[in-house]
């Protein structure tokens, strides 16, 4: 797939928004990135996200949502709470945010409108999606209308990683030439350590599980 317009990705700097940059990166014309900060515990996130862009020479955006903590407590935003390290029965982890990803696409869409961007990529996927709602394909595609009806455009939301679990995505990243990029430089963690992380959290566990599944894989001997 090769298209000859611009694209815009909402950007966190972590492995699997990193990813669909250079996926993005590797389809469209000119890559644009936009990223948030909404009073998430590191704010090491946006720098290093900032960075990855410039390195890439991606048009980068930040925008503040400085609200968004005010809303709710959640241990993604409130340092005085614990992050779940297991997802809750019938609950939703601690870690959530709601709205969040509902925010951040109609942000990403107005700035998509200005610059006259209709394709839009965002990172979530429903395989490894720790209970989070916003990150359903039937949320994304039900938002992909709204957003159309509400400013009159032919917006097309891409979600390159929906179904591809965290082992898919290392070799995706692989596959783009980005696997050291994406191990060494990328902070997914939620104790803000950058690459391997601190392998104690559950987002690190996710990436660490999905890692050692890519790279055993791997090793394994061609079969002709
Ligand atoms: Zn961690």
């Amino acid at each position: 797939m090769n298209i000859d317009e611009p694209a815009l990705v909402v950007f966190s700097g972590g492995q699997d928004s990193t990813t669909c940059l250079f996926w993005a990166k590797a389809i469209f014309a000119k890559v644009y990135a936009i990223c948030f900060s909404y009073g998430q515990r590191h704010h090491l996130e946006t720098d290093i996200a900032r960075k990855i862009a410039a390195d890439a020479e991606i048009d980068f955006r930040l925008i503040e949502v400085p609200f968004l903590h005010e809303l709710n407590r959640n241990s993604l935003t409130d340092n005085s709470i614990t992050v779940d390290t297991e997802i809750p029965e019938n609950k939703l982890p601690n870690s959530f945010v709601p709205g969040r990803n509902l925010f951040f696409l109609s942000i990403a869409a107005a700035y998509a409108h200005e610059l006259g961007i209709k394709h839009i990529i965002t990172g979530v996927s429903q395989t490894d999606f720790s209970g989070y709602p916003d990150c359903r394909e039937n949320f994304i595609k039900s938002l992909n209308k709204t957003l159309n009806l509400a400013m009159d455009e032919d917006f097309v939301i891409y979600t390159p990683l929906m179904h591809r679990d965290k082992c898919q995505i290392w070799a995706l990243a692989d596959d783009l030439g980005i696997f050291d990029l994406v191990r060494n430089n990328t902070l997914t963690c939620y104790n803000g350590i950058v690459g391997d992380g601190c392998g104690k959290c559950p987002a690190c566990k996710l990436r660490k599980h999905g890692l050692e599944l890519y790279l055993a894989q791997k090793k394994e001997p061609l079969i002709f």
